[in-house]
């Protein structure tokens, strides 16, 4: 049997952009399309020229795409004719291969938000449907509060989607714009809709808003939609949109879907996923969600013993599917409720070899439940736990002694008579039989501290060269009568690759010290930097 084509339509740019705190820059704008179209998505809707002068700029120059790069505008205004609106007429000029219309679709937004008449709704769909491919467009039509118009009106909602269907529309989308409606609920409208207009051109725009966007796009396919709009990581005003992040693999390796459907994403490109959906993160400037679907840090973490015991005789005892199929890792977390199994399944996952009965896979256990008491978290640090096994079993070379540091913090006047605090690090470093001294300013005593530490490795400079900090955490536990100081650093190198390393100790330069040494031997080590 053949298989049907299911066409992803992505709103990151249009619709995402809508979230609270997102504010893209065309060079944003620019690198995310780029990356959609890597991943093999059909459209890519930009954002609406002449709302903004971010999305006017970017729709005045043509792009160099696969992805059918779609513009977003409004259908024209109610009273005037297509050729006399100059919203509708900046949209045409557009350099977009593709129109997508929003118009309303519930009669009474239609009354009460537009002051139209429902004929002259249909009017305005119709001619701008008609405008758009008079101009040699691709034309879309999303269909406002459709869901809701449909259960209040069926009978208009529907006749806006066919005024647009019969008028030459390739797609009419049905958007669920306030994110309430139910998966059943969908599956049944969707199913009416496929009635009157065939499911190849019928799309689903799912929100949020009872968690049920992903639910309810894979629903709107069962009952015949052939297009899935979406976002990446579900990025969208309120509870954010469809998260093609997790729809995809799901398409992809869920036999219901992936045996009578064929999407743009290739294989290969399902294996970059949660590489993309980091990359969206790091570009906002915020943290990834460990616990997401498929790609998550955590999505195939495994804690307790037994299950990490079965896992390494057969990981699809406790996986869904296969970590590598979407770039995502096995994770075995080594905590305080670790057994020997569990160390092991780790320290093979890292690639150490180590023999079960080993007596310093013991004495690694002992020191790993030693560390936690005092505050240590290794199943948040990944790459501190790999040091700590590799020191262990007397694996880590001895690259570089850090003999001495001192940081100065100093609040004075400058030159220009302002307040000022500047900080300062003095680090001495002994690599081979070379003793180097390396200062540093930095806008805080940890970052100054990284920028002398990371100034002058001598011979392994070379290696950390392309090494950056891109998160720091800082957590203060109070454990027994003291309080410690927890720090978190994560890291990344010029592959892209991440890790994290921790410190614990009262004094807060002292832990960051201890992560940031962790990363750079990390590094070190990953580079096989010779010792
Ligand atoms: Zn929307």
């Amino acid at each position: 049997m053949s298989r049907e084509r299911l066409y992803l339509f992505d709103t990151t740019l249009r619709d995402g952009a809508q979230t609270n705190g997102v504010d893209f820059t065309l060079a944003d704008k620019l690198a995310i399309a780029q990356m959609l179209d890597e991943l093999g998505i059909d459209y890519v809707e930009g954002g609406y020229p002449g709302a903004n002068p971010t999305d006017t700029e970017l729709f005045g120059a043509g792009r160099k795409l696969h992805t059918i790069f779609t513009a977003f505008g409004m259908t024209r205004r109610p009273g005037r004719s297509a050729s006399n609106d100059p919203g509708l007429a900046a949209l045409l000029e557009a350099k977009a291969d593709a129109i997508c219309f929003v118009a309303k679709a519930w009669d009474y937004h239609v009354r009460v938000a537009l002051e139209t008449t429902e004929e002259e709704n249909l009017a305005s769909i119709r001619d701008s449907v008609r405008a758009a491919k008079a101009k040699g467009r691709e034309v879309l039509l999303d269909c406002e509060h459709f869901f809701d118009g449909y259960k209040a009106n069926p009978k208009y909602a529907l006749a806006c989607a066919k005024a647009a269907y019969d008028e030459g529309a390739r797609w009419v989308v049905l958007c669920d714009t306030n994110g309430g409606t139910l998966p059943h609920e969908i599956e049944t409208i969707v199913g009416e809709v496929c009635k009157a207009i065939p499911g190849d051109h019928v799309g689903i725009h799912a929100h949020n808003d009872t968690e049920h966007a992903v639910a309810n796009s894979l629903a709107a396919v069962r009952a015949g939609a052939r297009q899935i709009q979406g976002t990446l990581n579900g990025l969208g005003e309120r509870c954010g949109n469809a998260n093609l992040v997790s729809i995809i693999p799901t398409l992809k390796l869920k036999p219901e879907f992936s045996a009578a459907f064929d999407i743009g994403v290739t294989d290969a490109a399902l294996k970059k996923l949660a590489q993309v959906s980091h990359a969206l993160d790091e570009r906002l400037n915020r943290g990834s969600n460990r616990h997401a679907p498929y790609v998550g840090e955590s999505a195939f973490a495994t804690k307790a013993g037994i299950h990490a015991s079965a896992i390494m005789k057969d990981p699809a005892t406790y996986e869904h599917v296969a970590p590598s199929s979407v770039g995502n890792k096995r994770k075995v977390l080594v905590s305080e409720q670790a057994g020997k199994s569990n160390i092991l399944a780790e320290l093979d996952r890292i690639g150490i070899k180590a023999d079960k009965d080993d007596p310093r896979i013991g004495r690694l256990l002992e020191i790993v439940k030693e560390r936690e008491t005092a505050g240590y978290a290794y199943e948040a640090a990944d790459a501190s736990f790999e040091m700590l096994a590799r020191r262990t079993l007397g694996t880590v070379p001895n690259y570089f002694d850090v003999t001495q540091f001192d940081v100065n913090v100093e609040q004075r006047n400058n030159a220009k008579g302002e307040r000022v605090t500047v900080t300062l690090a003095v680090v001495k470093v002994k690599v081979g039989s070379d003793n180097m001294i390396s200062a540093a300013e930095g806008n805080g005593p940890v970052n100054a501290l990284d920028r002398a530490l990371r100034k002058d490795l001598g011979q392994y400079q070379k290696y950390i060269d392309g090494l950056k900090l891109t998160d720091y955490r800082v957590r203060i536990l109070n454990s027994g009568t003291e309080a410690v100081t927890r720090v978190l650093i994560e890291s990344e190198d010029e592959s892209g690759e991440r890790w994290t390393t921790i410190g614990v100790s009262p004094n807060i330069i002292d832990a960051s010290f201890q992560a940031l040494m962790d990363s750079i031997v990390y590094k070190l080590v990953k580079s096989k930097a010779p010792a």
